[in-house]
């Protein structure tokens, strides 16, 4: 059986600004108010684990530790099938540089693996979220999401962040940086894993 949150408030267990935005939205219709982690000057704990899972509930612990609120939690990335899903849970870390992320670098590496390996077309890739929501007695809940689709190069779209200039989502001719932003948020890997949230936490 699925635990329903019966509180009133949620910790959301991401320094993320529009993160925080999307999730005001989707728990005020249930009567939840939400407090991110900045506000509650959280640090960002080291995600030392290998599945978007471990991640997730890692920083959902985390939260509930310092701040004894039920959190919640989210790790997302993108999989590459003839890459063995790569970069998966590695996403963002494919775009660090000195100066910070650098996707047009990631995505690039991505097209010269693929190139280099002489993987066939179509490339086939998903995006995957997963959320955790945790509470203070230790209990917690996951939900996952996906998104599949297509990569193209060369890349395409001005809207959207990450690898979206590069993701064409199954039953659409255009890429997640191509596509109107409400669109994408209906359809995406995180949207999939909201809606699992939804109907099984606050159902
Ligand atoms: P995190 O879950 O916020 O740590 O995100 C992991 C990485 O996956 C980020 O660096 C994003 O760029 C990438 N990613 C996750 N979701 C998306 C998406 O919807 N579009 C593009 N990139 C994404």
């Amino acid at each position: 059986m699925t635990r329903k949150f019966d509180g009133t408030r949620i910790l959301i267990a991401t320094h993320n600004a529009g993160k925080l935005e999307e999730m005001e939205q989707l728990f005020g219709p249930h009567g939840v108010s939400v407090v991110g982690a900045a506000e509650m000057k959280l640090a960002e704990p080291e995600e030392t684990e290998n599945t978007f899972i471990g991640n997730a509930r890692i920083k959902a612990r985390a939260a509930v530790a310092a701040t004894g609120l039920p959190a919640l939690a989210d790790d997302s990335g993108i999989e590459v099938e003839a890459l063995n899903n790569q970069p998966g849970v590695y996403t963002a870390d494919w775009a660090e540089t000195p100066d910070g992320r650098d996707f047009l670098m990631a995505m690039t590496k991505t097209h010269t693996l693929l190139e280099e390996a002489g993987a066939p077309h179509p490339r086939r890739a998903r995006f995957r979220a997963t959320f955790v929501l945790a509470w203070p007695d230790g209990h917690d809940e996951v939900f996952e999401g996906k998104v599949n689709g297509t990569l193209v190069w060369p890349i395409r779209g001005q809207t959207g962040h990450g690898y979206d200039p590069m993701f064409m989502p199954d039953g659409y001719d255009i890429t997640f940086a191509e596509m109107d932003p409400a669109e994408k948020n209906r359809v995406s890997h995180r949207a999939d894993a909201f809606q699992k949230l939804i109907a099984g936490c606050f159902g």
